[in-house]
């Protein structure tokens, strides 16, 4: 169902937390071989802290993200970052579209899609944040969002890297999760959509996802893995959702 077969993905998005000591520590903490064979783990700290975690988490079979990037290649765009930056500091994945950078700093899909494009201009592969808020979802109106924020899509190259995640953003940091039925749902609207663009890929599930609901979550029809938050901070608790999520590939 997945084009080339791929293993789901555990993505941690540390937002804007971690200090070059607690990075250091949290990798050690992982442990020596903290991947399962049929689950992809990712983090995605802040820009500070990819060089000096790119290399310790390569070793530990851990692929290195950012959480945003601009879409210029270089030159006078003070307080940016170019895709080739994350390229040259050994990133593969790059989240964009996050709903905490679409409202609180007014990212449009015309900016979403310039930055998409010059992602993978580079080599980098995006993980396209879709959702819903919570008036939208009461009013009957998902899937209008989820279209609208899919449309961007539209023309691209159907073999360019993607994955993409569904988080509601009333789940966002709430504690408060879709039922598994709406999940289901949605998970399987998303991925008809793709099917517009020419696309079978991972559909990551993100919004409060922590180890005593992500096996319920990732083993859901449709969900292909998570976008973890505030749980990705912890190494433990991050590591029971990569244990989790084992368990629900099996
Ligand atoms: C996120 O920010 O992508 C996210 C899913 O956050 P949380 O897990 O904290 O809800």
């Amino acid at each position: 169902m997945i084009s080339g077969d791929r293993r789901c993905l555990v993505a941690g998005n540390w937002k804007m937390n971690g200090l070059l000591d607690e990075a250091m520590a949290y990798i050690e903490a992982l442990g020596e071989n903290p991947a399962p064979e049929k689950v992809e783990i990712a983090i995605m700290p802040p820009f500070t802290l990819l060089h000096p975690m790119g290399e310790r988490l390569e070793r530990k079979g851990i692929r290195l993200g950012a959480q945003s990037v601009f879409y210029e290649e270089k030159g006078a765009f003070t307080g940016s970052i170019s895709p080739l930056m994350l390229r040259d500091a050994g990133c593969h994945y790059v989240i964009l579209g996050h709903s905490e950078r679409r409202d609180i700093l007014h990212e449009a899909n015309e900016v979403i899609l310039k930055k998409l494009k010059a992602s993978w201009k580079a080599g980098l592969e995006p993980i396209l944040c879709i959702g819903e808020h919570l008036d939208e979802r009461e009013a009957g109106k998902t899937n209008e969002v989820l279209r609208e924020q899919l449309s961007i899509l539209e023309g691209t190259d159907p073999a360019a890297p993607l994955t993409v995640a569904y988080e509601p953003v009333w789940a966002i940091g709430t504690g408060v999760t879709p039922t598994l039925e709406q999940v289901e749902e949605t998970h399987a609207f998303v991925h008809e959509e793709l099917k517009r663009y020419g696309r079978t890929c991972r559909v990551l599930y993100g919004g409060s996802v922590k180890p005593s609901n992500a096996e319920d979550l990732m083993s859901c029809a449709g969900v292909n893995g998570a976008l973890v938050g505030g749980a990705s901070l912890d190494p433990r608790s991050f590591m029971g959702i990569v244990e989790a999520a084992a368990r629900a590939v099996s």
